[in-house]
């Protein structure tokens, strides 16, 4: 018998692995979707603006359909758990903003037994009661309601232009191609970036 697999299953295969990060994800873009009325994007009709880079990204690019591949995730390095969304359907656009004690609630030993986890240093024991933890934290993330959760607010949004195909061209020092709007010029030659930074391959 061939059982499908529900969204969080496919969110853990996609992601490696369930953890409190991917939870996080899951929640935000099953937020973002029932509140935009919308469904997995099959183009570029949402866009997601993801203020960073961590585990629950991998859920949202899943389950939204927003993916760095397509140019409607965009990707900025604020190392906040902040979430924008717009949709070009209904041109409504929800900025979701992650609870901090969600995320940062620490429980007593638990920082220390992460560390030991990590650094190699952990007994079986200890290991198995570091990953009980953290299918805890999973299951509770997944769980709690959402105005515990994360504060969502309707914002006024300039959606991004849509994606643009741009010319290549050949770098003068490697030979491979270059989007154009990448390139850069070293000595009056139009080289790649690499090239550009004196980039050895080492
Ligand atoms: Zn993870
Ligand atoms: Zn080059």
């Amino acid at each position: 018998m061939c059982i499908e697999k529900n969204p969080w299953e496919r969110s853990i295969e996609f992601h490696g692995h369930s953890c409190p990060g991917l939870a996080v994800g899951y929640r935000v873009a099953g937020i973002a979707l029932k509140k935009l009325k919308e469904y997995r994007a099959v183009d570029e009709e949402l866009v997601a603006i993801v203020e960073n880079d961590a585990c629950g990204v991998d859920a949202i690019m899943l389950l939204t359909g927003c993916t760095l591949g397509k140019g409607n995730l965009i990707y900025r390095d604020h190392g906040k758990q902040v979430y924008t969304f717009g949709s070009r359907n209904s041109n409504r656009a929800l900025r979701i903003s992650v609870n901090g004690e969600v995320l940062h609630r620490q429980d007593p030993g638990v920082a220390e037994l992460r560390k030991k986890v990590f650094g190699g240093a952990a007994t079986e024991e200890e290991k198995k009661k570091f990953y009980e933890y953290q299918a805890s934290r999973t299951d509770q993330i997944l769980n709690m309601p959402e105005e515990d959760f994360c504060v969502t607010e309707e914002i006024n949004f300039k959606m991004p232009d849509k994606a643009r195909i741009f010319n290549s061209v050949q770098c003068g020092s490697c030979g491979e191609y270059v989007m154009e709007s990448r390139a850069r010029v070293k000595d009056g030659q139009v080289v790649c970036i690499p090239c550009a930074d004196n980039y050895s391959r080492g």
